[in-house]
């Protein structure tokens, strides 16, 4: 089996990459371990930035976002009884975010991809990257019991921060820098209308929450808890009760809760990997990088790794410029860390750290400082819609 660049993942940074080189006529095949259906049981990211909405409808996968997506123009930081609008679309010149759920986007970039005729092969077992530093680069896998060998060009490694890609690196061609936070999310998804229309930010003396959203009708709040905390320990009435008490009260007053229909723990981590490219073997999105999701940079950070290298890749088939290649890791990173710093500053500033009161002091200091500055709130807001992206020249 051959194909110019094989992909392997098909979580939202895969499925994007393919289906923006297929419409460049460069042809990819996406190996994902699990099965369609599995990939769109997981509940992630809602918040997309301008430059990840542009490079979906570049992709041709934006139609349904533009229809059923909710433009945000601002959103709250709520602190020592007080409520802040960061007013994003008056504060970036008229950016804004787009509030779209990430199982949306899959589906819609899943249902592109169909459509396109490309191969995805899902249930990919014992995938194995071969000889990315030379010329002739092959993936290995087996599909119904039987090994199957793609030759390539590139490997896009989109699997995920637990994927094999970064795996197959030699250790010491690699460098990882990482934090883990000493706390997680509590999150719950449920079909109540969400508390107020824009997302809120809360730092509180019991620990940090955040009411989000994915439509009309579907919520998604979350409650700073420890690692200690078990799923099993929060029944659906202890988790509204403790959200009420971390939000504004007339924001609590107005909750509406119901059962919930998802709910799940997610540690929090900072992680970055450096380099991103191996000879032909390019590292993309959370096998790269993984934010803590108090930024909401995730997903869009595996957005803006996809529009590099795409342009990338155009370059070298269609202009012979694959030296270019050799720039994505410098491109992808300068953008990356800025996106963990914001993710590093924002869940800081936000969550209950420890019971040092000198502490709690200089996170209100700081929220009171930026958020009551003009200066203050342009930085928030710029980083929030999204840095810009490197052209590619
Ligand atoms: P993934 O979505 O992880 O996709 C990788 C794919 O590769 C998967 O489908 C996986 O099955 C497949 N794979 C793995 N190993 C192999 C293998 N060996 N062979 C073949 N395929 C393989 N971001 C935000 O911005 N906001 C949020 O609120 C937010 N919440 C999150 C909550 C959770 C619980 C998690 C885990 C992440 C969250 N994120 C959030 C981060 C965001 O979801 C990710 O940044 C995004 O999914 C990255 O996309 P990706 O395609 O790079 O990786």
């Amino acid at each position: 089996m051959k194909t110019q660049v094989a992909i392997v993942g098909a979580g939202p940074s895969g499925l994007l990459l393919g289906q923006l080189l297929h419409l460049q006529g460069i042809d990819t095949v996406i190996l994902e371990a699990k099965s369609p259906e599995y990939v769109l049981s997981r509940i992630r990211a809602g918040v997309l930035e301008q430059g990840a909405v542009d490079l979906l409808r570049e992709a041709g996968a934006g139609a349904r976002m533009d229809r059923e997506g909710h433009v945000h123009e601002g959103f709250t930081i709520a602190f020592a009884g007080r409520r802040e609008r960061i007013d994003l679309k008056s504060l970036t010149n008229g950016k804004t975010v787009m509030v779209y759920g990430q199982t949306e986007v899959t589906r819609d970039l899943m249902n592109a991809r169909k459509e396109s005729g490309a191969l995805s092969i899902y249930e990919a077992h014992d995938v194995q990257l071969h000889d990315f530093y030379g010329d002739k680069p092959r993936v290995s896998f087996v599909k119904d019991g039987e090994a199957i060998e793609l030759e390539c060009d590139y490997i896009a490694g989109c699997d995920g921060f637990h994927g094999i890609s970064r795996k197959s690196v030699p250790e010491s061609a690699i460098r990882n820098f990482e934090r883990v936070y000493p706390f997680g999310w509590l999150g719950v998804l449920s079909h109540t209308p969400p508390v107020t229309p824009e997302l809120i930010y809360a730092n509180h003396d019991r620990g940090f929450a955040l009411c989000s959203m994915r439509s009309d009708n579907l919520s998604r709040y979350y409650v700073q808890v420890t690692h200690e905390d078990k799923v099993e320990d929060w029944s659906d009435e202890r988790f509204w009760n403790e959200l009420r008490k971390r939000l504004p009260e007339d924001v609590a007053a107005s909750l509406v809760t119901g059962p919930s229909i998802e709910k799940s723990i997610a540690p929090l981590r900072s992680f970055v990997a450096e380099p991103m490219k191996f000879g032909r073997l390019f590292l993309v999105g959370d096998a790269a990088h993984i934010v803590p999701p108090t930024g909401a940079k995730g997903l869009n950070l595996a957005a803006s790794d996809v529009y590099t290298l795409y342009h990338l890749l155009r370059k070298a088939y269609h202009d012979g410029r694959s030296d270019l290649l050799d720039r994505y890791s410098e491109i992808c990173l300068r953008r990356i860390w800025k996106a963990e710093r914001f993710s590093w500053w924002m869940t800081t500033l936000l969550h209950k750290l420890s019971d040092d009161p000198f502490g709690q002091r200089m996170q209100l200091a700081d929220l009171d400082y930026f958020t009551g500055s003009l200066a203050g709130r342009t930085t928030i807001a710029e980083n929030y819609v999204g840095l810009p992206y490197e052209r590619i020249e």
